[in-house]
C-alpha cells in the first residue's frame, strides 16, 4: 500500500477533504434550517466499493463512523483498518447465515428487518465479546418506507415493526439502538420520512432508549434532517460516484 506522502494520495484526499466539507456544511445548514441544536445530526460515511486507503484518509480527516453493505468487504475493510478508531456500521441487506459473521466485527447493525438475523447477530456479539466488556451490540430495525403493495424492497413491512422490536429488546447481546430507513425510490423523500418519524416515536414510546434515527442519503438528507434524523449515511457525496455498481 502506498504511504500518504504519495502524490496521488495527496489528490484523493484534498477531494474526500472537500467532498466531506461540503457535507458537513449541508448538515449545519440543515440542522440550523429545522431548529435542531447545531452538532445534533450524526455523519456516517458509506465506503462500499471504494478501498481500505479511503477509509484510512477519511479517519485521518476526523471521520469516526463508516458504513458497508457487503459482508465479504465489509469485514475485510474492518481487518486492514483494525488500528484505526472506527465504528463499522453495517448498512447492507444481511443473509442469515451471515449474521454471526457480521454480528463479529459491526459495532452497529442497522439493517435488522426480520426476527431470523437475531440469534446470528448476538452469537456473533457473545464470540467477539467474551467477558462483555464491549456491551451489547447496537442494532437498529429497518423498516420499509414503501408505499403498501409496492415491489418489497429493504426493510420489515410497518405492520410487524412492534413484534420485531420487541423481540431484538429481549435478545441477548443486542441493544434496541433505534430506527434506519431509505426512502423509496422515484417519491418525494418527505413525507415518507415523516411516516419514519411516526414509527420511531411509537418505538421510543416502549422502547426509551431506541432513540436513534438513521436516514438520509447524498440525495435527501435535508428531508431526513427535517423530519428528525439523529444521523445520516453518506457515500458518493463524500466519495464520488462509485467504482462499479452491482
Ligand atoms: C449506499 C448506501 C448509502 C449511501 O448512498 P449515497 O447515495 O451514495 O449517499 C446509504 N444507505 C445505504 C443503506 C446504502 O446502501
Amino acid at each position: 500500500m502506498s504511504g500518504p506522502s504519495e502524490p496521488g494520495d495527496r489528490a484523493r484526499e484534498d477531494e474526500l477533504s472537500e467532498g466531506l466539507a461540503t457535507v458537513r456544511d449541508r448538515i449545519d445548514a440543515a440542522v440550523g434550517a429545522a431548529g435542531r441544536p447545531p452538532g445534533s445530526v450524526g455523519l456516517v460515511v458509506v465506503t462500499k466499493y471504494f478501498p481500505a486507503g479511503d477509509v484510512r484518509i477519511l479517519a485521518g480527516l476526523g471521520v469516526r463512523d463508516v458504513g458497508e453493505n457487503r459482508h465479504q468487504e465489509a469485514s475485510e475493510k474492518a481487518d486492514l483498518c483494525r488500528d484505526l478508531d472506527l465504528r463499522w456500521h453495517f448498512v447492507g441487506g444481511l443473509q442469515s447465515n451471515k449474521a454471526a459473521a457480521v454480528g463479529a466485527y459491526a459495532d452497529v447493525v442497522e439493517s435488522v428487518d426480520r426476527p431470523k438475523l437475531l440469534a446470528g447477530l448476538s452469537r456473533g456479539r457473545a464470540e467477539r465479546d467474551p467477558d462483555g466488556a464491549l456491551g451489547p451490540l447496537d442494532c437498529l430495525v429497518q423498516v420499509s418506507l414503501d408505499p403498501p403493495g409496492a415491489e418489497h424492497r429493504a426493510g420489515c413491512d410497518p405492520a410487524v415493526l412492534d413484534e420485531l422490536c420487541e423481540r431484538l429488546a429481549g435478545t441477548e447481546h443486542l441493544r434496541l439502538a433505534g430506527l434506519m430507513a431509505v426512502a423509496p425510490l422515484g417519491e418525494d423523500p418527505a413525507p415518507a420520512f415523516e411516516r419514519l418519524a411516526g414509527y420511531a416515536s411509537r418505538v421510543r414510546a416502549r422502547h426509551p432508549g431506541a432513540d436513534v434515527l438513521s436516514a438520509g442519503m447524498s440525495g435527501d438528507l435535508e428531508q431526513a434532517v427535517a423530519a428528525g434524523a439523529t444521523h445520516v449515511r453518506v457515500g458518493s457525496a463524500v466519495l464520488g460516484a462509485r467504482p462499479r455498481v452491482q
